[in-house]
């Protein structure tokens, strides 16, 4: 008899909280993060009769066994993450490769979403070392004063007549 009669992907579920927006675009939605215990590689372990890794159990509970002889990798490169959405079976080499190629394909880019050159005079570091563009930033500034402007000329109350504003009281 198991130890605990509740099943285990309620035991599993209970151990998952919502985490960050992943960097990498072609991971959909948030990351699962698994606060249960974790391995020396930061992986989540869990225990379903044996000790399993946590995003293995995560992908196996939404597709079913994972492929002989296949990896199942973080497309978010999360390694604590437990969404489904965020994995996906590989093969040993293509998981490698994803891990390796991850710092070189974001290097790649040269350019931010709306198209800026992220060369030197038009790039910064955000605080988690990815890059950033002054173009854009600069756009949202400016959008960002005129909305203040037109707020500070729009009428914020309705003018008063001066027979509905009580005189103050001389002191
Ligand atoms: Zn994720
Ligand atoms: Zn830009």
């Amino acid at each position: 008899m198991a130890p605990s009669r509740i099943p285990a992907a309620q035991r599993f579920a209970a151990k998952i909280e919502p985490g960050p927006l992943p960097l990498v675009r072609a991971a959909a939605g948030h990351c699962h993060l698994w606060t249960g215990a974790t391995n020396e590689h930061g992986y989540g372990t869990f225990w379903d009769g044996r000790t399993v890794k946590a995003h293995r159990f995560a992908y196996e509970q939404a597709n079913g066994p994972i492929p002989d002889g296949l990896d199942v990798d973080h497309i978010c490169r999360n390694r604590a993450c437990v969404n489904p959405a965020h994995l996906r079976a590989v093969t040993h080499r293509e998981n490698i490769l994803a891990s390796a190629n991850h710092v070189a394909r974001r290097a790649a880019v040269r350019a931010c979403p709306a198209g800026h050159a992220y060369d030197d005079a038009n790039t910064y570091r955000a605080r988690n070392g990815t890059r950033k563009c002054r173009a854009c930033k600069n756009a949202s500034t400016r959008a960002a004063r005129a909305a203040a402007r037109e707020q500070q000329l729009a009428p914020v109350a309705p003018i008063r007549t001066r027979t509905a504003t009580p005189e103050r009281q001389a002191a």
